[in-house]
């Protein structure tokens, strides 16, 4: 069964699209089968692995949605072996309006996985910038979620608004709903703001801040518009360093919760 993580802030501009593809591509380096729901209408995250406009038109994340299709018939290959995506172009936005009508609107995504949950070790979900009901169906279907952060001025503004839309979810829909982690982004160990938030971040959240942080990086900029993840784009960048750095971080993180769980069924 696939482990579902859904990357979310309804802030713009934070880098969830930026870490849902580059964490999802160095997955699928280390052979973990990856697939990439981009779940924001701007479909930045499908153009920025290189797919074109014209071949997902007719079958892409909306349509699998709405119900149209399954959601395996709008499944794309990359480049790169073991990292497949689910494209959205800007049809998406009027989806949000259409499941509004619908039974279970909100279980619509979590539906969709059904027929491809077994086919792959890993489902990361590019969330939209904002809490409706296309995020709503992210937490709904996800075991887990990312909260990546600028480290920049009022880096923490909206949270508690974000917090409890999860609290609403976990006790509405999905009781095991967990925070997998905040993710700093952007991050300049020059500048003496971001070290003084990224701090702040830390007190705040402990444990639950990830020991990587993605640093502020023009390659990770530059990627998107040859159509390449990072890892493919410069393997020597600090971007890729990060990003791999992240994917071992989950990777590892699962197999300890998994050894714990063992141990805690066995007794010892
Ligand atoms: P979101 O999906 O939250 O709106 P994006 O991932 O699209 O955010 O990032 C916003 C902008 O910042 C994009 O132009 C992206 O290329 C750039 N960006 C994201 N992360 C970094 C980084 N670590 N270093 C440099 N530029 C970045
Ligand atoms: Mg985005």
């Amino acid at each position: 069964m696939a482990k579902i993580i859904a990357m979310m802030n309804q802030k713009g501009g934070v880098g969830k699209t930026t870490s849902s593809v580059n964490l999802a591509a160095c997955l699928a380096v280390a052979e973990k089968r990856t697939l990439l729901i981009d779940l924001d209408p701007q479909g930045n995250g499908s153009l920025s692995i290189g797919l074109a406009k014209e071949t997902f038109k007719e079958k892409n994340i909306y349509h699998a949605l709405i119900g149209q299709i399954d959601l395996k018939e709008a499944i794309y290959e990359s480049e790169l072996p073991f990292f497949h995506i689910c494209p959205s172009d800007n049809n998406l936005s009027g989806a949000e309006i259409e499941l509004v009508s619908l039974f279970a609107r909100e279980s619509k995504l979590k539906n969709a996985f059904k027929s491809v949950d077994k086919d792959y070790d890993y489902i990361i979900i590019d969330c939209p910038p904002s809490l409706g009901l296309l995020t709503v169906n992210a937490l709904n279907a996800a075991h887990s979620y990312i909260v990546p952060m600028q480290t920049e001025y009022l880096a923490m503004e909206g949270l508690a608004q974000l917090l409890n839309t999860v609290r609403l979810i976990r006790t509405s829909l999905n009781p095991n709903l967990e925070l997998d982690g905040i993710l700093l982004t952007m991050y300049d160990s020059r500048s003496g703001l971001h070290k003084q938030v990224a701090t702040e971040i830390k007190t705040h959240f402990g444990d639950t801040v990830f020991k990587t942080i993605i640093p502020r990086n023009v390659k990770l900029a530059e990627c998107p518009s040859f159509g390449k993840p990072i890892i493919l784009y410069d393997i020597e960048s600090k971007g890729s360093e990060a990003y791999l750095a992240l994917a071992k971080e989950i990777i590892l993180k699962e197999r300890f919760k998994g050894n714990t769980e063992a141990s805690k069924e066995s007794g010892s």
